[in-house]
Formats: structure tokens, sequence, C-alpha cells
């Protein structure tokens, strides 16, 4: 018998929906894990690996944030261009198409591109020391 025990290591929230997080837990032999989609989904062939247990391998990991109390992230200007520079290239790619198929489409594209920019925007704040907290930008 040699039964597992796992703990805790992170906890990253999700760039897509918010409240939730992906957990990067730790064996007793120091094997991490984790129950992202990028893990949980192996190509085969290839290594298990996600950007989750990479940070904690390389010792980034996230600000410590309570399942009950999700990171927000604000895009900056920045990602909000990068939005609209990918709607645009998936438009162009796809040429004319009837109105209602192309506002289906676009729907789509948008979340997809939201979704991105989230996890970048997120990524990049993990990675900029003294940054892990959402600074209030209103005036
Ligand atoms: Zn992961």
């Amino acid at each position: 018998m040699n039964e597992k025990v796992y703990r805790e290591v992170a906890r990253f929230p999700s760039g897509s929906s918010a409240g939730k997080f992906y957990v990067v837990k730790e064996d007793q032999e120091g094997n991490l894990s984790c129950d992202c989609p990028a893990w949980r989904f192996k190509k085969p062939n290839q290594e298990r690996r996600c950007k989750h247990t990479e940070a904690v391998a390389s010792g980034k990991t996230p600000p410590a944030a309570p399942a009950s109390q999700p990171v927000e992230v604000k895009p900056t200007d920045e990602v909000v261009s990068g939005i609209m520079a990918d709607i645009e290239k998936a438009r162009a790619s796809k040429g004319w198409k009837p109105l209602g198929q192309a506002l289906e489409d676009l729907e789509d594209e948008t979340a997809d591109a939201i979704d991105r920019a989230y996890d970048q925007e997120r990524d990049r704040r993990m990675l900029v020391e003294g940054e892990d907290k959402p600074k209030d930008e209103r005036r």
C-alpha cells in the first residue's frame, strides 16, 4: 500500500471564470500536479505540464487569495487593444458572412479574446513584484 498525500501549495485564479481557482498540489515526493485543463488534458507523447506547476516550480507563486475573494483583474489599454486586434484578425480570416452568423462568431471570438487577455494580464501581474493587489484606479 502506498497511499499518496497531497498538500495544496498554490492557488491560481482562473482568467475566465471569476471565483474559480486552479489548485496546485504536491505529493510526499515533491511531485506537482494541477487541476487546470492544460494539466488534465495532456497531449499524448508530451510531458505533462502547465503554467501553474511551472510557476510553482520556479518559485513564482501567486498572491494568496482565498476562494471567496477572487483577484480582480482590470484589462489595461494595451490588453484592450490586443483584444480588438484579435477580433479583427479573426474576422478578417473568415471573410464575409451573413450578418447573423458574423455576430454569433464575433461573440465567441470576443469571449476567447477576453479569456486570453485576462490570462496574460494575470500572468503579468503575478510576475511583477509588489503588484499582487489590484489598485483602485478610479479617481
Ligand atoms: Zn495548471
